[in-house]
């Protein structure tokens, strides 16, 4: 049986959970202004309409405060409502086409992501540990302990910090 959640959908999970970033120590809402945001959504099979944007904003929220731990996944139900799976026979073998309003399919392909990324993937799609960013990871690697977004980025800021620190103790 064909996926219904294609893997172009966990980038796009992904993506629009790591929409917000900090830069120069301020927030950034990638999907705040219009004409950029919607050139995002394009960018990622949708189809750029305003009401597209709002709806994706509204599950962004909610799914980061999901996958950070602030609130419970309840609280995606509503988001949900007007989502369907629906089976079709396609080339001879049976495939799930997600019906939903076009507004709000980008919006439904990142939740149903979400759900089999829970599902295959429990506890590896989490916060980075650096508390000053506000991206997200999901770590495929085996051994499961990816902590940073990038171990470019936090993952040496961290450990400049931690030197940094370090060596300030040792010279006192
Ligand atoms: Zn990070």
């Amino acid at each position: 049986m064909a996926d219904p959640v294609a893997h172009e959908d966990e980038s796009l999970l992904l993506d629009l959970l790591n929409s917000t970033p900090v830069v120069d120590s301020g927030q950034r809402d990638l999907l705040a202004d219009d004409r950029g945001s919607r050139a995002w959504v394009r960018a990622r099979g949708g189809v750029g309409s305003a009401a597209e944007v709002a709806h994706l904003r509204q599950v962004r929220d909610r799914l980061q405060a999901v996958v950070g731990g602030v609130e419970a996944p309840e609280v995606l139900a509503p988001m949900l409502d007007g989502v369907r799976l629906r089976p079709e026979i396609v080339q001879g073998g049976l495939s799930w086409r997600l019906d939903v309003a076009d507004d709000e399919r980008s919006s439904a392909r990142a939740l149903l992501a979400w759900g089999r990324v829970q599902e295959s993937m429990p506890g590896r799609l989490r916060a980075c540990a650096n508390e000053e960013c506000r991206l997200f990871l999901l770590d495929r690697s085996k051994p499961n302990r990816a902590r940073w977004c990038s171990m470019k980025v936090c993952g040496n800021r961290l450990k400049a910090r931690r030197h940094y620190e370090r060596s300030r103790h040792a010279s006192r």
